[in-house]
This record gives C-alpha cells, sequence and structure tokens, in this order.
C-alpha cells in the first residue's frame, strides 16, 4: 500500500464546517438556530416546553391522545402527562413488528425551586427561601438577575401560571445575595462547593414595609402577590415555582456561531428530537418522540423516565394494530438524547482529548456514560452503534464520538437505561455543551443542526438490520 492509502485507513474527526462548506450551511444553520432560540426563551420549565411542544405539535397536525381511543394508520398523536411530559407516536404503513424508532430528550434543567413556606422577612428584606433542582454548583447562581416561572394550584383546583422578570416585560427581577470581596477572606480559602451553602440561595424580594407593621416588608410583598394573582401564604403550599436565569438566550461569539442560554440541557436536544419526528412523521416508520421530565433528579414519579406511561402507549398501539407487545419492543430503537460536556481547553485536565466531543464537530454518540469502570451505563452494543454509522452516513450527518470526560474524573447518567431496560435497544446522543448546568450554557449552532439531522436520518433509516450471531 501507498502511504496515501494507509493514509486514508485513519479516522480523524473533523468540524462541521470543514465538512460542510458554504453559505447555504451556514444559513440553514442560523435559521434552524432562531426557531431553537425561540423555543428556549418560552420553555425555562418542563411545563413551559410541554405547552410550547403541543403549540407547534397541533400546528403540525398531531392530534391529542387519550388512554383508550382509537388509533389510525397514518395518524399522528400527542398524549400530554399532567402537563409536564410528553409523548408524540406517528403510527407507520409499515410493519409495526419492526420496532418503533423513539427519540427521548428531557424537558427539566437544574433550577432554584421555592420551598413550600418560602416567604420571610430579615435584616430589613423580605426574602423566598429555595431549594435547589438538579445538579448546580450553587456559586453561578448568586449575584444574576433571575425570574420567577411557575404555577400555583389552589384548593379548589384552579391555578394561576406565573412568570415575572423577563425581558422586555418591565418587570422586576429577583437575586441570590453574594458575599462582597472586602469581607470575604475567611470564606475565600473554603472549597468552593461549600462556598455557597442551599440554605443561602435564598431569594431576594423586596425591602420595603407596610408602615408600622412589624414584619411589614413581607405583608407588603404578600399583598402585591395578591394584587397581581390573587393568591395568599397558604397558596404556596401547593406551588411548583422555580427561579430560572432571566433573559433570552443570545448569540455568543463576534462569528455568531454559538447560542449563550439557559436550560440547552436538555432542550438543545428536545427540540431538535421534536422537529425531526415532525419532519419524518409520514416515513413509513412507526415514531415516537419523548419529552421527559425529572431527568435532573434521576427521572422519578409520574412523568419521569422510570413511569410506565412509555410501555402503557406501546400496549396501546400495538392493540391497534394486532402486534405483541413483547415482539415490538425487542425490534425498537432508541436514541436517548441528551447532552455532554464539550471539550473545554481551559479545563483541559478533566478531558481526555481523542474521545472527548469537540465544539462544532457534530452531534455526539456517546456508547456508554457512567462513572467508574462504566458503573450504570446502558452500554449500547457495537451492533446497534454500526446499524446507527450506516444511518449518519446516508442522512449526511457530522457525527463524533464522545465519553464524558476523563475515566475516573467523574460521570453522569441519563434515560438511557430506563428505556434499555424494556428490551429496547439504546444509545446516547446529543450536542456537546460548554459549562453544562451554569445559568447560561454554550452551544454551537452546526451541533445543534447536525443533531436535528441525526434525528432524521434515525427517524428515515431503512438500512440493513445488526447481523444476527
Ligand atoms: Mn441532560
Ligand atoms: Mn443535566
Amino acid at each position: 500500500m501507498t502511504p496515501e492509502e494507509i493514509r486514508g485507513l485513519t479516522y480523524t474527526k473533523k468540524s462541521a464546517y470543514e465538512r460542510k462548506r458554504g453559505e447555504s450551511y451556514l444559513s440553514d444553520i442560523g435559521t434552524y438556530a432562531e426557531g431553537y432560540m425561540k423555543f428556549l426563551d418560552e420553555a425555562k420549565t418542563e411545563r413551559e416546553a410541554v405547552r410550547e411542544a403541543v403549540r407547534l405539535a397541533e400546528a403540525a397536525g398531531w392530534k391529542k391522545f387519550s388512554f383508550g381511543d382509537r388509533i389510525e394508520t397514518g395518524g399522528k398523536y400527542y398524549y400530554n402527562n399532567r402537563g409536564k411530559n410528553l409523548f408524540l407516536f406517528a403510527v407507520g404503513s409499515r410493519p409495526l413488528t419492526e420496532g418503533i424508532r423513539i427519540s427521548a430528550a428531557h424537558i427539566d434543567s437544574p433550577r432554584v425551586d421555592l420551598k413550600p413556606v418560602p416567604l420571610y422577612e430579615d435584616g430589613g428584606m423580605c426574602f423566598l427561601k429555595t431549594h435547589y433542582y438538579g445538579g448546580i454548583r450553587k456559586y453561578q447562581w448568586t449575584a444574576t438577575p433571575l425570574a420567577l416561572r411557575g404555577r400555583i394550584v389552589r384548593k379548589d383546583g384552579t391555578s394561576v401560571d406565573i412568570r415575572i422578570g423577563e425581558d422586555g416585560s418591565g418587570d422586576p427581577v429577583f437575586y441570590i445575595n453574594d458575599l462582597l470581596p472586602h469581607l470575604s477572606h475567611k470564606d475565600d480559602s473554603r472549597p468552593l462547593a461549600e462556598a455557597v451553602p442551599g440554605e443561602k440561595l435564598n431569594l431576594l424580594a423586596g425591602s420595603r414595609p407596610v408602615p408600622g407593621e412589624s414584619d411589614g416588608i413581607k405583608l407588603n410583598v404578600l399583598g402585591i402577590l395578591n394584587e397581581k394573582f390573587g393568591i395568599s401564604e397558604e397558596d404556596f403550599l401547593s406551588a411548583e415555582l422555580c427561579a430560572v436565569p432571566s433573559g433570552r438566550a443570545r448569540d455568543a461569539g463576534l462569528d455568531r456561531s454559538m447560542i449563550c442560554g439557559y436550560g440547552h440541557d436538555d432542550k438543545v436536544c428536545a427540540y431538535p428530537a421534536l422537529t425531526a419526528v415532525f419532519d419524518a412523521a409520514s416515513s413509513g416508520h412507526t415514531l415516537m418522540c419523548i419529552l421527559a421530565d425529572k431527568e435532573e433528579i434521576g427521572s422519578e414519579g409520574t412523568t419521569g423516565m422510570q413511569c410506565d406511561i412509555m410501555l402503557d402507549l406501546i400496549d396501546e398501539i400495538c392493540a391497534a394494530r394486532g402486534a405483541s407487545p413483547a415482539a415490538v419492543r425487542a425490534a425498537s430503537k432508541c436514541l436517548s438524547a441528551d447532552v455532554s460536556a464539550a471539550y473545554d481547553p481551559n479545563f483541559s485536565d478533566v478531558f481526555e482529548k481523542r474521545n472527548t466531543p469537540m465544539l462544532s464537530c457534530g452531534v455526539v454518540l456517546t456508547k456508554y456514560t457512567g462513572a467508574r469502570g462504566k458503573s450504570s451505563t446502558n452500554d449500547a452494543p457495537a451492533e446497534y452503534v454500526g446499524w446507527l454509522r450506516g444511518a449518519m452516513d446516508e442522512g449526511d450527518v457530522v457525527w463524533q464520538t464522545g465519553e464524558l470526560g476523563k475515566v475516573d474524573a467523574g460521570g453522569g447518567g441519563t434515560v438511557a437505561k430506563y428505556i434499555a431496560k424494556h428490551n429496547i435497544e439504546t444509545v446516547d446522543l446529543g450536542v456537546p455543551v460548554i459549562s453544562m448546568h451554569a445559568p447560561y450554557e454554550i452551544i454551537s449552532k452546526a451541533d445543534l443542526y447536525e443533531t436535528m439531522l441525526a434525528f432524521r436520518a434515525f427517524n428515515v433509516y431503512d438500512g440493513p438490520a445488526p447481523a444476527e450471531e
């Protein structure tokens, strides 16, 4: 062999900009990013993400489904699970025994939730007590403008949706106080993880009293809340209120190649999974797109991926088509769509460069996650990864593989194992993120676009099944 021929045998990761040159590509990824950024601004909480996804689904001709409803071949349905978890499914004309193509992303993001009895006054200020949600570096959430979003449900079942403190609303924002550098000499020697204890994440909510009252500042805030939303202090008991970074997603970098925004994890996978299932609804394959809640806290509860609703829906589809649910699940394939950590040269010591996703090198296929010896990971079989390589090639997708940091450096989990345990072949795939779980995270527009292409390729691929043993 010539040196050139041998060179041709090597594998080199290339950036999306190297693989796909030209103005039309840049315009495609820019246009797609605009739609995503609108979604991101609307969908800071899982409830808002479901509401926005339902709106988009209905506009694309998808119909609301309730258990027991008739399911028709060629039909496009969505099942709204308690307003916090959404399933979309399109029933294809091909035999259901070929399996269902499932893309599953989560729509909850790390944030700071209010406690059931949050409101108190201290030191001339009024605060709201919080309990943070998901894995955050707590110091990052101080000294930055925060919005409050969520729902309050009254005893009589009526509810009020809250959104205070977003750009352009003229609303005030909330804030978590931090220590000034002048007085932090003792504090600065503490480990970062202990710098801001959870009980110090109190949301500043007011400083002007009702005159003559002992807890006048709290009373004044309560009065404002009642005037605006018709609620009393007791209504906080049945509320889900989330402090999230205030403001819209923005272009990042002078070249506008990236997006700075809150909640890329995992809306940056949820949105492409959603639009790709809209695009591929008539591919003939039976498709399902799942937008899950509670991934950041272990996929628990009725709206997390550990709940059996996915099985109930597969059973209903199988009953309508006269197929065996066990056979259908055994032939099904899933992309567990979640973000990965992009290589960051500023923190290079936690990454292993050869096996870490690089920004702008496309969608990341993560064969296994886990930590300390692949513990608790799904670890997709080579046969399935091989099949996906075929799908990616056919869809002209720029993709890369990746691990979450160095061996023994840490690790993380996704919903993959909760789907794989039902005998559904599953692998993780998603967008590389810089500063994951920070109030504002960074992603590349090219990676976002390639992720959409990956879901589309997965949904429509007719390629060879994995070879038999
Ligand atoms: Mn995630
Ligand atoms: Mn996460």
